[in-house]
């Protein structure tokens, strides 16, 4: 018969996944399920990079493969765009096209961890670094802030170094509690990083999703020394609301992406190439798109986050970035008689129709993540649901 591999049993099924499932499955019972566990912009991909697909399509460009690192054409205005955010000179062949971000942070745990190597990851975390961490024989080390910013100090990690250490994932913003880090941390951590030879990923997919006046900086721009060993990954994804067409990319010293190449033609090739000429248009056309998505998501923010910290016991820090928020709601669940944030969760989608996601899921498990991609009329329904679900229990 067919026999799994431990590495394959190994991997956690997502979490995430598992209740936006069920409650697509209450969906179509006919329940009127508010679900804020989606992790992808409620919006749909521009027109105008819509219509560049289908230009593309009919003149017969997407038709073939393409090089295992994407279209010169796209390296290059990935490259532009860099150099235009960070302000660092960045060439085409810095970069390399992947099937989405993840599929570039695949590719690079794959490159660089060797079997027992130490991955330093701070919490809370996105889903997928330590599986990915796992799939590469490496062991991850979840990193806890111990400052009142949530946000984790080179003393932090420092303190969780050992001679195994290889690896430190920065996310930032980030995924799920919309964290962002200062320039003089991002310093901090990138000169403790380079003074004990750690490589770095700087996860930047939601670089462009900043709100309330905080400012952005990539822990890449901050030196050369720093950039020598940092692995820059971001993508289309969320900027321009194009998770369906899987283009993300990674932007490294050009001897390491000529490696990636290698490693991308064995797997996945090229992305599809359709999906290239999208990301083309929607890199060196207008970013109007952009700036439009992010205001109404920071309106979005700026309403409903002093209405989900008044509901009794929520405690949440208010978000800089990205597009979820991530309450700690032990008190909350306990006032409501459940021991745990989990089952409390649970009671939540299947009395008052709100899925949300246990932050158990993100390595805190007094915490839930609520994604605020969605409407505004979804998001005043769903904190009005929690709160007389709440009342209730009270
Ligand atoms: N990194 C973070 C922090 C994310 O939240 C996501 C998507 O949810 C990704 C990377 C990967 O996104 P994609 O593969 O769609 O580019």
């Amino acid at each position: 018969g067919i026999n799994i591999t431990d590495k394959i049993n190994a991997i956690a099924p997502s979490a995430t996944l598992a209740l936006s499932t069920k409650a697509k499955e209450m969906q179509a019972q006919g329940i009127d399920v508010i679900n804020l566990s989606i992790g992808e912009p409620d919006f749909n991909t521009p027109e105008h990079i819509k219509q560049a697909a289908i230009a593309a399509i009919t003149a017969g460009k997407s038709d073939f493969y393409t090089p295992a690192l994407g279209i010169k054409e796209l390296r290059s205005a990935i490259a532009t765009k860099v150099t235009k955010m960070l302000g660092v000179p960045t060439s085409a062949d810095q970069v390399a096209v992947t099937a989405g971000g993840k599929f570039s942070l695949y590719a690079v745990t794959q490159a660089v961890i060797s079997a027992g190597d130490e991955v330093l990851i701070p919490l809370p975390y996105w889903v997928s670094y330590g599986e990915q961490v796992k799939l590469a024989a490496g062991k991850p080390v979840f990193v806890r802030p111990t400052a009142a910013t949530g946000r984790v100090s080179v003393a932090d990690l420092e303190a969780n170094r050992t001679d195994r250490t290889k690896l430190l994932i920065i996310n930032s913003p980030q995924n799920p509690a919309g964290l962002v880090y200062t320039r003089e941390e991002l310093q901090a951590i990138g000169d403790w990083a380079v003074e004990h030879d750690i490589v770095i990923i700087a996860d930047d997919m939601y670089s462009e999703l900043i709100y309330n006046g905080n400012q952005f900086t990539s822990i890449w721009q901050l030196s050369a020394a720093i950039r020598e060993q940092t692995i820059l990954v971001s993508g289309f994804s969320k900027t321009y609301a194009m998770t369906g067409w899987r283009v993300g990319y990674t932007v490294a010293p050009q001897w390491f992406i000529k490696k990636l190449g290698s490693f991308i033609g064995h797997t996945t090739s090229n992305i599809a190439a359709v999906s290239q000429y999208a990301a083309l248009a929607a890199a060196t056309g207008p970013q109007t798109c952009v700036e439009e998505m992010r205001l109404q998501y920071e309106q979005r923010l700026n309403t409903i986050y002093p209405l989900l910290s008044a509901i009794p016991g929520v405690d949440l820090r208010k978000p800089a970035g990205a597009f979820y928020m991530f309450p700690n709601v032990k008190k909350t669940a306990t006032m409501c008689g459940y021991s745990t944030v989990s089952d409390f969760c649970t009671a939540l989608l299947e009395q008052a129709h709100v899925a949300v996601v246990p932050g158990v899921a993100f390595g805190m498990d007094e915490h839930i993540r609520l994604s605020y991609a969605t409407s505004m009329e979804n998001l005043m329904e769903a904190v009005k649901r929690l709160d007389k679900f709440v009342q209730q229990h009270l």
